[in-house]
């Protein structure tokens, strides 16, 4: 029996290999995790690999931050953990700004080969980074260096930009059978 053709074959690989723009967005759980497993491939095949987290505060010691340490992938925690629950909203909207000014001469300097900002949605999403500005920078970033953006609701013009744009669709979650975040699995 003939195995049924895809309704988009795949372009035959005809151009060059450079930096990609890599998005992991949507409700379902995998978005942030993805990323660390891309980060332990190129940190494996010897590229050079740095992570800013928008949320998470700079002394988090969650699973993640305890492993990446010891293989010596530099991680920043650019928020203070609480977004939209903090108190101080003008002191997140600054700390996101000011992350982002560290996590933007990362990228323009060219010598990270794969650079991480997780959560970086959320900051775009408030406004506390301004989208055309951070699209520019993407775009004139040196062209080896891939980028890997996560966190939910990705902007329409990101997802346009990015080369790889992946959706977690949520079909189940354990949160919602009233199971509580637990170490390992969720920090
Ligand atoms: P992970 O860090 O596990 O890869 P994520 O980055 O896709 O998750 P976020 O939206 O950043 O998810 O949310 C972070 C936390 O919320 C994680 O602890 C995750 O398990 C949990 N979470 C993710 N999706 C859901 C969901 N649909 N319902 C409840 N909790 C969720
Ligand atoms: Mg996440």
């Amino acid at each position: 029996m003939e195995s049924p053709k895809p309704a988009k074959p795949y372009a035959k690989p005809s151009g060059k290999r450079r930096g990609l723009l890599l998005v992991y967005t949507g409700e379902g759980k995998g978005k942030s995790t993805a990323a660390f497993g891309l980060a332990l491939r190129a940190h494996g095949r010897g590229l050079k690999v740095r992570i800013f987290q928008f949320i998470k505060h700079q002394g988090a010691r969650f699973g993640e931050h305890r492993a990446l340490s010891q293989l010596g992938i530099p991680l920043e925690g650019l928020g203070d953990g609480f977004t939209w629950r903090s108190r101080d909203l003008n002191r997140s909207a600054r700390m996101a700004q000011e992350g982002w000014e560290r996590a933007k001469s990362t990228l323009l300097s060219g010598d990270w080969d794969l650079v991480v900002l997780d959560e970086a949605t959320y900051p775009l999403r408030y406004g506390w980074i301004d989208l055309s500005e951070f699209l520019e920078v993407l775009r004139s970033r040196p062209a080896h260096v891939h980028v890997v953006v996560t966190g939910r609701g990705a902007p329409e013009a990101l997802l346009e930009l990015a080369d790889t744009v992946t959706e977690m669709r949520k079909v189940k979650h354990a949160f919602e059978q009233g199971v509580p975040a637990q170490k390992g699995i969720e920090h």
